[in-house]
């Protein structure tokens, strides 16, 4: 039997990021890949596709350029599913062609098929054949990720009721699309199709949504959204879903109310890939949603020779935050020291307009009883905003009365998810007020904003408070 220092199940962003890490500790690893390519959801149906979607939208619809042109202004009239997929398809080629390099670069094996536990310290892999090989180790990461959640009673045909995987595999522009699940992925999907000029219906059944944003960024969103159009039906369930005599779906709601579209996009939650792992081979069990539980500093499951990392451990269930964690398990594995990871990090939606957040929010703040004052900038009070004819998005920033430190940066607007980072890096620098209103920003750019949000704070912050401070 094949024995490896390490096997990787899934080679995701924390498969991936863990196989490499170890590797460059000089280990044997091996990764074990269920679909024919590597990437994982990231790759091939989460992330990158959805970010490519987002951007093809943008470009071919000339949204970014309507506030100055008028919003009747295209760049293409009639976008179809073929404009859409020609982007996908080269992003997604080029991203796969970038990791089987590095795996190669970096003396990774990597294996197709789907693994499940024989033992604790065995696997074995059914490629597609139906072949079966058995490997060993001495240490196991899972990182498989999630599949999205099929509840009983919604009749998904891949066709005109899709989940968040389906969607983006053909892609095509619906007639019309209700999207069930505001989520971040649903918020997504719903944005995009609607700066597409699809008439789109959102149905949550909770009266609120994204609640770990600032409610009035999510106030300044839904105001965004209905102004264009977007039919939003917060408090509602959908009780079920009838195919028509035509092939489109029939959306009932429990309040009475049935919704005719080409395209239902059921977006409702993920579940942990784990039912093909046989885990109880190895002594692990998962909770309600497939997911596996770690110790939060090591990423270590309940058998310490074996590490979780990625979505299949839950919230944050990004990318961005599954590649540190995939890290972390590695250099802990083969007892390499572990900084403390920083205390904040950013959460990007990228909706149209896009979100972004780090730190604590105004409710947060209100909770713990810290007093704060909070500063705002609207995009279009900079001379950059105005440069882009930008006639929304804002920035919010939150700081502390006692110590002016930081607590907080809220972004909604074109390029917020960069724009983040700034705030991040004073965030986790500990750093105040003060560093934005002495620092100079290059001129004209949209991250003059924190300078003009900090200047809104300190109009307000007492100025005993500033002096104490
Ligand atoms: C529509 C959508 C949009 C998203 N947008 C963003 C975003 O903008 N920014 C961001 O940071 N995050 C985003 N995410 C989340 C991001 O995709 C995930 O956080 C990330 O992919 C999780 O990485 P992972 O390493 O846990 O595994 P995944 O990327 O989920 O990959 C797991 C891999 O494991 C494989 N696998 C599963 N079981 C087995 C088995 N038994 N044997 C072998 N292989 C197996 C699967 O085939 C899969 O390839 C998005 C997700 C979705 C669905």
């Amino acid at each position: 039997m094949e024995h490896h220092d390490l096997i990787v199940i899934g080679s995701g962003p924390a498969g991936r990021r863990a196989a490499v890490q170890a590797a460059k500790l000089d280990r044997k690893v091996l990764v074990v890949e269920g679909r024919r390519r590597v990437g994982g959801v990231s790759v091939h149906t989460g992330t990158i596709p959805s970010k490519t979607l987002r951007e093809t939208a943008l470009n071919l619809s000339g949204w970014r350029e309507r506030g100055f042109y008028g919003s009747s202004y295209r760049v293409k009239k009639e976008i179809c599913g073929e404009d859409l997929g020609m982007r996908l398809g080269k992003t997604l080629e080029h991203e796969v062609d970038v990791l089987e390099h590095q795996f190669q670069r970096n003396n990774v094996r990597t294996v197709a098929g789907v693994a499940r536990f024989t033992g604790p310290h065995t696997l074995k892999v059914c490629d597609i054949d139906n072949a079966e090989t058995e490997f060993s180790a001495d240490k196991i990461l899972i990182a498989v990720g999630t599949v999205p959640f099929h509840p009983e009673g919604i009749p998904f045909d891949g066709k005109h009721v899709l989940d968040s995987d389906a969607i983006i595999e053909v892609p095509r522009v619906p007639r019309s699309l209700v999207v069930i699940g505001a989520g971040v992925i649903g918020i997504e999907y719903a944005t995009i199709f609607s700066a597409l000029d699809v008439p789109v219906t959102l149905i949550e059944p909770r009266q609120t949504f994204l609640d770990f944003i600032d409610r009035e960024i999510i106030n300044d969103f839904v105001h965004i959204l209905r102004d264009r159009g977007m039919t939003m039906r917060l408090g509602c369930s959908v009780e079920k879903i009838e195919i028509g005599a035509d092939g489109w779906p029939v959306t009932w709601l429990t309040d009475g109310r049935r919704i005719r579209s080409d395209m239902v996009l059921y977006a409702a939650g993920r579940k942990g890939a784990t039912a093909a792992l046989d885990l109880e081979q190895c002594g692990l069990a998962v909770d309600h949603r497939g997911r596996l539980g770690v110790d939060p500093a090591t990423f270590q499951t309940a058998v310490p020779h074996i590490y979780a990392a990625g979505d299949v451990i839950g919230f944050p269930s990004l990318a961005s935050t599954s590649m540190e964690q995939g890290r972390i398990a590695a250099c802990h594995a083969f007892g390499l020291p572990i900084p403390p990871a920083p205390k904040y990090f950013p959460y990007g939606i990228y909706a149209v307009p896009e979100i972004s957040t780090v730190g604590m929010n105004e409710e947060e703040a209100r909770e713990r009883k810290i007093g704060y004052e909070v500063g705002i900038a609207r995009f279009r009070e900079t001379s950059r905003g105005h440069i882009m004819g930008l006639n929304s998005g804002m920035m919010k920033l939150i700081f502390s009365l006692k110590t002016r430190r930081l607590l907080g940066v809220h972004i909604i607007g074109e390029g917020a998810t960069e724009l983040i980072h700034i705030g991040q890096a004073v965030l986790n620098l500990k750093g105040t007020l003060d560093y934005f209103i002495e620092a100079t920003f290059n001129y004209p750019t949209l991250a003059e904003a924190y300078k003009v949000a900090a200047l809104d704070a300190w109009n307000r912050m007492p100025a005993m408070e500033a002096k104490r401070a």
